[in-house]
């Protein structure tokens, strides 16, 4: 193995938002540079394995920091994501030096539309964060404008996401956030939007009122989600060259 392509991350801590949905802290030695969208390849060593388990993630911390935060969902029979959730404090995780991927913003777009499931609001949260700093820092003379819709099965899968960008969504006149819950009847106190993200796309594609030839659409996250909306956005207009997507996973054929 070629040590010289990875560099070590602490691990800080998991902030758990479910049984299997979880926020996990990491630092590393330098700041960490890449584009807000993209993905790192983590992974462990563990048993005398020569070379690290590997997985992509999304960013969903801003660049040029040494702390890094990660959306991570369990899957109970996975390779990974189990041996994630046995870390503690201080253990070493591997990480590829170059952070990449092309899902990122489509800079020739001003207006952007970005539908996620569960931890696929990881990239948009990367995206606005590095948004708000540059506006802050004065840095920024355009400013993008975004509608992010983000659903999950109960609003307490959303995490502390939910709050970030619906309070960032009050303060802000260019950021518009629809948090979206697909089975309110295991969730009473819920009073937000109700369905799955591809339930409620089209209505909030519409009232959103973006003008067509100057709007980017995103998706990330469940495939099945991502295709639908592919149709969605197809059926709206859009031209395919400004709709991006980063599916997480491929489906299992099911016997
Ligand atoms: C570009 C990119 C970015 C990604 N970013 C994230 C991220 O930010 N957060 C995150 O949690 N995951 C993310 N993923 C998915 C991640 O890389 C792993 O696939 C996932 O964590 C499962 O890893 P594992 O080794 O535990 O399971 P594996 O052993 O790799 O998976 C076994 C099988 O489980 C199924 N599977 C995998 N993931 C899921 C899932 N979430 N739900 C249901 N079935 C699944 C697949 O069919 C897979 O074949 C990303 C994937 C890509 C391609």
């Amino acid at each position: 193995m070629d040590r010289s392509q990875y560099t070590e991350l602490t691990f800080l801590e998991r902030v758990d938002f479910a049984e299997d949905l979880a926020l996990f802290r990491m630092k590393a030695h330098d700041p960490v540079d890449f584009t807000p969208g993209q993905y790192a390849t983590l992974g462990l060593i563990e048993n005398g394995d020569d070379r690290p388990l590997l997985r992509p993630y999304s960013v969903g911390s801003s660049p040029g920091s040494t702390d890094l935060e990660f959306f991570i969902e369990r899957v109970d029979d996975g390779a990974l994501t189990p041996r994630l959730w046995n870390l503690v404090r201080g253990d070493e995780v591997w990480m590829r030096k170059k952070i990449v991927g092309r899902f990122v913003l489509d800079e020739s777009q001003s207006h952007h539309v970005m539908a996620a499931t569960v931890t696929g609001v990881a990239p948009y949260v990367s995206i606005v964060r590095a948004q708000r700093e540059a506006l802050e820092a004065g840095e920024l003379d355009t400013r993008h404008r975004f509608l992010i819709l983000h659903g999950g099965s109960r609003s307490w899968e959303l995490g502390t996401y939910q709050d970030e960008l619906s309070s960032l969504a009050q303060q802000v006149d260019w950021l518009d956030y629809v948090p979206t819950v697909s089975r309110p009847w295991e969730d009473p106190n819920w009073t937000g939007e109700v369905g799955r993200v591809e339930d409620v796309l089209r209505k909030h594609l519409d009232a959103a009122g973006f003008p067509p030839d100057d709007t980017a659409v995103y998706t990330c996250g469940h495939p099945k989600m991502i295709d639908k909306a592919q149709g969605i956005f197809e059926r709206a207009g859009i031209e395919e060259e400004v709709i991006h997507e980063e599916k997480y996973f491929v489906e299992r054929a099911t016997s």
